[in-house]
């Protein structure tokens, strides 16, 4: 596996891969890898000649009063993970190498970020889009893979591969889960023996809106009103958003009929959580389950 700090020789090592005829499949990540990650990469494995990891922790994705200093790394323990999928090829720029001196251009996706974590994280989707921008720049590659943990993150993604006409085709991959079923999260790293089980409320509540969702729920709102029963539940769980919204326009959901986005963000302790689940049987199969 090589490892590669600078934009210049990890462009080098993709138009070489592309010469050949090699199709390249991405994974951008910031590290601390888990399972998730090397769901993706697996997969990037799989459909793929080529494959490229990135880890960077991007500065320009944290808000002031965020975690960027004490946000966890391992670079070591990452790369014998990756090895372990047999990636090919990681870049890890540090930030001077993505932002140098003088760097001025933004790449924002305006509708899809102002909701949800848009709201109670300004600034943060424009850092994750430019970034993305740059690393398929750098990396060329045919296949990118994200994972549906960050579902507005995917979507903003995908805005901007069509609406900059990126060559490039993102795969959207499903969210894994500790057996128990908290969402992998570099971030678990920083719950207590407490707070991890405290933590649990997020996917039980998911859980218990999928479940209305199935069986008696007349409106969106509904969803959004049982999953918040649910996180009210646990005194250590402090809300930031329960929404119902159209898994593709992200805007509040009207109707059950079409996919609806449950997603919910939530402070365990001081630490931000997220988590969401995407609810789209139709009106045909959820009568059938009622009958
Ligand atoms: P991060 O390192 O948190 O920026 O995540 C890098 C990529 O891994 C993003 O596409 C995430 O959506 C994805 N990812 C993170 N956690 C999970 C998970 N539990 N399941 C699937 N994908 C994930």
């Amino acid at each position: 596996m090589e490892i590669i700090n600078s934009a210049r020789e990890m462009t080098l090592y993709s138009e070489a891969a592309r010469m050949r005829g090699a199709r390249i499949g991405f994974v951008p990540t910031m590290g601390f890898l888990h399972e998730g990650h090397l769901s993706l990469m697996r997969e990037a494995r799989r459909r793929a000649d080529v494959v490229i990891a990135s880890v960077f922790v991007n500065p320009t994705q944290f808000g002031p009063n965020e975690d960027l200093a004490k946000y966890p790394r391992n670079f070591e323990r990452d790369c014998a993970m990756m090895e372990t999928v047999a990636v090919d090829a990681v870049y890890a720029p540090d930030a001077a190498e993505m932002y140098p001196p003088g760097a001025q251009t933004w790449v924002e996706v305006t509708e899809l970020t102002r909701g949800l974590c848009g709201r109670s994280r300004p600034g943060h989707f424009r850092g994750v889009t430019t970034v993305v921008a740059k690393l398929f720049n750098i990396t060329k590659p045919h296949l990118a893979f994200f994972g549906e943990k960050d579902f507005q993150q995917l979507r903003a993604i995908e805005r901007m591969v069509a609406d900059l006409n990126f060559d490039v085709e993102i795969v959207p991959m499903p969210i894994v889960r500790e057996a128990d079923g908290l969402a992998m999260s570099s971030r678990n790293a920083y719950l207590d023996p407490h707070e991890r089980k405290q933590a649990l409320a997020l996917s039980r509540a998911l859980m218990v809106a999928r479940e209305k969702y199935l069986w008696d729920a007349r409106t969106p709102a509904d969803l959004a009103a049982a999953a918040r029963a649910v996180l009210e539940q646990n005194e250590a769980v402090k809300i930031e958003y329960v929404e119902a919204v159209d898994a593709e326009t992200l805007e509040a959901a009207v109707s059950l009929e079409r996919p609806i986005l449950l997603a919910i963000a939530a402070r365990v302790g001081n630490t931000r959580l997220i988590d969401n689940i995407v609810l789209r049987a139709s009106a045909v199969s959820r009568e059938r389950l009622r009958a």
